[in-house]
């Protein structure tokens, strides 16, 4: 094997470990929009459980209201009878409409009751559901953090492979540096293995020419067909 040859590998190598940081780096990003949205989900369902909670409160509050009025009628209806002169007739209506506002008291209460005991079981219920709410979205935070530390370490891997490709680089030729820039530019596998007797990038059969130059190992030898550069053996 020549030295420049050795350098290409090299080079490759680092551009392969480039190209697997940069994809992790994507995965990762993927994975943070992924808590992201589920954080927004959880937010949004325990927003709504809040409010669910709020109408029914407010459900508990009107109808007490519509207890407290209904009562000011009766009373307000019994002070007429008893201390008004009312016509027979208006007090006859009074004394029905009495009637029929104590049924319906009795209605609204035994229903107010119920909502306000409703309320109070769906406020131990909300607080409980507050409680695994936290926990789900101090989850997903801790997830994010985690995947901010696995992000701070690979961008330090990628600036050392950056660095580590800048030292490979000037050990290269110029002009096989050139030609491996305007390979990478087109491909992302600028060397390949032979397979068999097949460029392992282009996948076209090699002359006998190249494949016994590249058996030889004097030189850096090159596709016919894409110019990549050919290595026998991964070692
Ligand atoms: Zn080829």
């Amino acid at each position: 094997m020549s030295d420049p040859l050795e350098v290409l590998k090299e080079l490759a190598e680092v551009d392969e470990a480039l190209h697997k940081t940069a994809g992790r780096l994507a995965d990762i990003s993927a994975e943070e929009e992924r808590l992201r949205a589920r954080i927004l989900e959880v937010d949004a369902d325990f927003a709504r459980r809040k409010e669910e909670h709020r109408k029914l409160r407010l459900a508990a509050q009107e109808r007490t209201a519509e207890v407290d009025a209904t009562d000011a009628k009766i009373r307000e209806y019994q002070r007429r009878l008893e201390h008004d002169i009312v016509p027979y007739k208006e007090m006859e209506f009074l004394r029905e409409q009495v009637q029929i506002l104590r049924a319906k008291l009795d209605q609204l209460s035994e229903e107010a009751l119920k909502l306000m005991e409703a309320v109070e079981e769906d406020a131990r219920k909300l607080s409980q559901d507050e409680v695994s709410y936290r926990e789900r979205r101090a989850l997903l935070e801790h997830e994010l953090q985690g995947l901010e530390r696995r992000r701070a370490d690979l961008k330090r891997d990628q600036e050392a492979q950056v660095s580590q490709r800048m030292e490979v680089l000037a050990r290269l030729p110029a002009q096989l540096r050139q030609h491996y820039d305007k390979l990478r530019a087109r491909f992302p596998n600028p060397v390949v293995y032979v397979n068999g007797q097949s460029c392992g990038g282009c996948h076209l059969r090699l002359s006998e020419t190249t494949f016994l130059k590249l058996q030889e190992g004097r030189e850096v030898v090159t596709c016919e067909h894409c110019s990549r550069f050919l290595v026998l053996r991964w070692d």
